[in-house]
């Protein structure tokens, strides 16, 4: 009974932990690394194990750096079953589809400049047909919250809410070898409480083992009532001024959110009565759809909502733009819009053609809600740069910026912490964190949990639970 961690336990990304029990081989997650090139460089090694030899694939959400290698690790062999939530599998496959698309794009212009300076061309890590191939593979196993299912011999699962986005979870293990029995929890991602539409993370049950992520493992997020009176503050103040709102959006699960929130502000007559909504994202609109369709998953305030007419997707400001011609439309609005449109960090996307038409507007506000990365357009109108270059083209950032903190989709620390302790486990196991947070993180546990031994979980170093 053995658990190995090939990826999040060097950095935050690239989630991938193998667990073998009796002759089974389960892994847990395929995450792409992201971040620099070293971290993206590790997407096309070897995974450390044979994909051939897996049985199974448990996926705990459809975030990029959890399922982003299920493709590949498919073309290099891995044939077994794969189990998640039903909406994880739905999110699954419309993020690998763009994330196919994208790698396409990246490799012919790495190939374009190859070619130029008569290096061999590159081959694309997977392509659309792979992750067609894998969907198909994926197509049969979804699985309840709650409900217990034997995968394999020895091996229970129960995926339980993790409250980060739309049916996520952490999975509970109920493991046997012979005459030993051990539970094992792994947290995948847990979500911040009161986020709208979705529920707050489920309380673990006891376990003897857990691995836990530790992104905000050395902080706190302030409540996200303050969030969405930030919000309202920068929106109201734009409007004031005469201009629009400009809001670079991640298109799962952050869209939504923030529709959701819009919506109880058009609900509650703050907004003025021209206001107009635009989601200008295909992916984020399609992702809108998929929570459209799971309205089982909603936590109580998003049912009641419901109940009473409401609904945070359709109402009468909100306009989806997927066609092209729609999004160069919104050009024609000067006020009162408020623009939702990818990429959250403004590194590509129809979010740029809004910044270029809105930023050298002084009466304009660009509104981030999200972590703006080093290097990105994102981060350097944030800090105030006079100019950013967006499409080649150098822009004056002439409008107003405003910074919404605490819409993340984690946990803080607090939270975290919380969720440790109820799973009163004795082996606490950190990974998904930069290594000075896990370290932090592990401090932090040991000084507010009763469990004695507490580690960042090694890179590619098997654990015994039994020896545990
Ligand atoms: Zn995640």
């Amino acid at each position: 009974m053995k658990l190995t961690s090939f990826g999040a336990s060097e950095g935050v990304t690239g989630s991938c932990h193998l667990l073998e029990v009796n002759n089974s081989k389960i892994l847990i997650d395929c995450g792409t690394f992201q971040g620099g090139k070293e971290e993206r460089d590790k997407n096309d090694e070897p995974f450390g194990f044979d994909p051939s030899t897996i049985d199974h694939l448990i996926v705990s959400h459809a975030h990029i750096d959890h399922i982003g290698r299920v493709p590949l690790l498919r073309k290099r062999g891995f044939r077994g079953q794969i189990h998640s939530t039903r909406p994880s599998y739905e999110l699954a496959r419309l993020s690998l589809l763009d994330s196919a698309n994208l790698i396409a794009r990246s490799t012919q212009w790495k190939n374009k400049k190859r070619k130029e300076a008569g290096e061999p061309l590159l081959q694309p890590l997977y392509d659309e047909e792979d992750v067609l191939d894998v969907i198909e593979q994926w197509a049969h196993n979804q699985i309840k919250y709650g409900e217990k299912l034997n995968i394999c011999e020895g091996v229970d699962l129960t995926i339980k809410d993790a409250g980060h986005i739309l049916g996520s979870g952490f999975l509970s293990f109920d493991l046997k070898e012979g005459k030993e029995s051990r539970k094992f929890i792994f947290s995948g991602d847990l979500g911040n409480i009161d986020k709208p539409i979705i529920c707050d993370p489920t309380t673990p049950e006891e376990a003897d083992f857990v691995l836990m992520e530790s992104t905000y493992g050395d902080r706190d997020h302030v409540p996200f009532s303050q969030s969405i009176s930030d919000l309202e503050t920068a929106v109201l103040e734009t409007f004031e001024r005469g201009g629009n709102c400009v809001i670079p959006t991640f298109a799962l699960e952050r869209a939504q959110e923030l529709l959701y929130v819009l919506h109880e502000m058009w609900k509650d007559g703050k907004l003025p009565d021209d206001v107009k909504i635009f989601l200008d994202s295909p992916m984020a609109i399609s992702a809108t759809r998929i929570f459209e369709n799971h309205r089982d998953f909603y936590d109580k305030h998003a049912h009641a909502l419901l109940e009473k007419g409401g609904n945070p997707f359709q109402f009468p400001p909100l306009t989806y733009t997927r066609a092209t011609r729609d999004s160069i439309s919104i050009n024609d609005v000067q006020k009162n819009a408020i623009i939702l449109a990818g990429s959250g960090m403004c590194t590509g996307g129809r979010v740029i053609h809004h910044l270029k038409h809105n930023l050298t507007r002084k009466e304009c506000g660009v509104i981030f809600i999200g972590y703006q990365a080093r290097n990105t357009a994102g981060r350097k109108i944030l800090r105030g740069d006079k100019f950013v270059t967006l499409y080649g083209e150098s822009i004056p950032t002439n409008s107003e910026v405003y910074v919404v903190n605490g819409f993340s989709g984690h946990a803080g620390r607090k939270e975290l912490t919380s969720w440790a302790n109820s799973t009163k486990s004795n082996n606490i196991f950190v990974v998904h964190g930069e290594p000075d947070t896990k370290i932090e993180f592990t401090k932090h546990l040991k000084s507010h949990t009763n469990a004695s031994n507490i580690k960042v979980m090694p890179h590619a170093k098997a654990i015994d639970l039994l020896s545990l």
